[in-house]
């Protein structure tokens, strides 16, 4: 668009007012760009935080539960530490008691997710910060941890419905994160060295398992 040279005293009137006004408009749209920028850098900059929404989740099929600041540790991944890692937990409880577990500040412990048997999935720390659940300092700063409903000796609890929202998920986390997906990066509790936990146990299905999270890496999300 080119400019409108004014012909009478009203029209100079409006051309200066408009000028004024874009004037203003081109320095809010620096001011804005600045802030972007501004961002840019503060994402960048280790050891200091990404902007967080409260509520927000990192997976879009789960729902936001907090767990106590006690089970977990603020942190800035990938950043700060890389992520390549997913850690398959089972619960020994019930959904609900997992929840509340990861709730108590006494508890001292506690996964990213929480995968119940009917293919719900909640969230109770952001993939950003570092989860209790490993029991072994490196493998929590690298790994996002998943817990599943059920105890390591029924085989019943692991439902096709856990199975497969547990796949998508985890697809969705080594999407994000580059993550390989085979058993060296996606593992079992008890196979983080120096744990003394067995989950998730000898009747999880790790061949149909590592299928469904194939499938579900290589198709759209
Ligand atoms: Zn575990």
């Amino acid at each position: 668009m080119g400019q409108r040279k004014a012909s009478s005293d009203g029209d100079r009137k409006v051309g200066r007012r408009a000028l004024l006004i874009g004037g203003t408009v081109a320095a809010a749209g620096s001011a804005v760009l600045a802030r972007d920028e501004l961002a840019r850098l503060w994402w960048r900059t280790p050891g200091v935080e990404k902007p967080r929404k409260e509520g927000e989740v990192d997976y879009a099929g789960a729902r936001w539960v907090a767990a106590s600041e006690a089970n977990w540790r603020r942190a800035d991944r990938p950043d700060d530490y890389g992520i390549d890692m997913v850690v398959v937990h089972v619960t020994q409880g019930s959904f609900d008691s997992a929840v509340k577990a990861f709730q108590d500040p006494g508890h001292r412990a506690a996964a990213h997710y929480i995968v119940r048997q009917d293919g719900h999935v909640a969230q109770m720390i952001r993939e950003l910060d570092v989860a209790y659940h490993a029991g072994n300092r490196d493998y929590n700063e690298r790994s996002v941890g998943i817990e599943h409903e059920g105890f390591v000796d029924r085989p019943q609890d692991f439902t096709d419905e856990m199975y497969e929202a547990s796949a998508r998920l985890t697809a969705r986390i080594c999407a994000r994160y580059d993550i390989p997906v085979d058993r060296e990066h996606i593992i079992g509790h008890v196979e983080v060295p120096g744990t003394d936990h067995t989950d998730p146990g000898r009747h999880w299905d790790w061949e149909r398992y590592m299928r469904l999270v194939r499938r579900a890496r290589t198709s759209p999300a």
